[in-house]
């Protein structure tokens, strides 16, 4: 860390605005990764943002449909998904899909909402993740799956945006004329990992992210009800926070929790009591 009080310093700022900020590649990605923790933090008064890196143009399989079409068509799904989630703001970034790579132009995108927005906990997907396989030894039967370049990228975008670059003065140095101060994150929860330490029961808000997957039309089509294949992989998470943590819950979400910053209590700061 630099010098606080060498001349000119600027302070870096603890204080959250936004509870949470979910940083996700495409249009769904936060759906599928958070979509029942920011139904069920938005009930509860917090103020949630989601943002998406890329148009989403590579989502498809119509190689004639025309590009802008079909990116404002995404984003509006996104947006109606999140207005029932109870998600404050979104936010697109507009990166082309299927080619997002961890640049200066990508990272200083995501200091700068990180920056306006000032969430206490950022919700990205893990960038480590890149295989996610059974062992075909124990389970023949069962195909693994790749994880999506685009879904590591934003990963390692997001992380490193936020050390150093977020709560560095001398990173990206115009912001700071845009009003936009160095601050901390308190804290990553990453998903879409086989890593994770933290589940949040996400029962009470399984309809809502049902209804909200709903509304990706163009990548589900007009009929389909997530609602099922929901339930059963939110169950299986569940099965899995018992396993691993002995925890009770029907449905879950389950994450890489990450604390990067702890404030001070109260109690911290004030003065000790000297015994004489
Ligand atoms: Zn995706």
């Amino acid at each position: 860390m630099g010098d606080r009080n060498a001349p000119g310093a600027v302070q870096v700022i603890t204080e959250p605005d936004y509870e949470a900020m979910v940083i996700g590649a495409h249009p769904d990605d936060d759906d599928f990764g958070a979509g029942g923790t920011s139904a069920l933090w938005a009930k509860q008064g917090k103020k949630v943002v989601w943002v998406v890196m890329t148009d989403g143009v590579e989502g498809g399989e119509a190689p004639d449909m025309d590009d802008v079409d079909f990116m404002l068509a995404r984003e509006q799904e996104q947006r109606a998904a999140a207005e029932i989630y109870g998600v404050k703001a979104v936010e697109f970034l507009r990166f082309p899909d299927g080619h997002l790579t961890n640049n200066d132009e990508t990272r200083k995108a995501i200091v700068r909402l990180i920056r306006k927005y000032r969430p206490r906990v950022v919700l990205t997907h893990d960038p480590s993740q890149h295989i996610f396989a059974p062992d075909p030894n124990t389970e023949p039967e069962a195909t693994g799956h790749l994880n999506h370049p685009d879904h590591r990228a934003t990963g390692n975008i997001v992380l490193d945006a936020i050390f150093p670059a977020v709560g560095n003065p001398r990173s990206f140095r115009e912001l700071l004329s845009q009003g936009l101060l160095p601050y901390r994150v308190h804290e990553l929860y990453l998903f879409y990992t086989s890593l994770a330490n933290t589940y949040v029961d996400v029962t009470e808000t399984l309809e809502i992210k049902g209804q909200g997957l709903k509304c990706h039309v163009t990548q589900f089509g007009p009929n389909v009800d997530m609602t099922a294949n929901l339930r059963e992989r939110s169950a299986k998470t569940a099965k899995e926070a018992k396993e691993k943590l002995g925890l009770e819950m029907q449905h879950a979400e389950a994450f890489r929790r990450i604390k990067l910053h702890i404030p001070p209590t109260p109690a911290d700061e004030a003065p000790t009591e000297v015994e004489e």
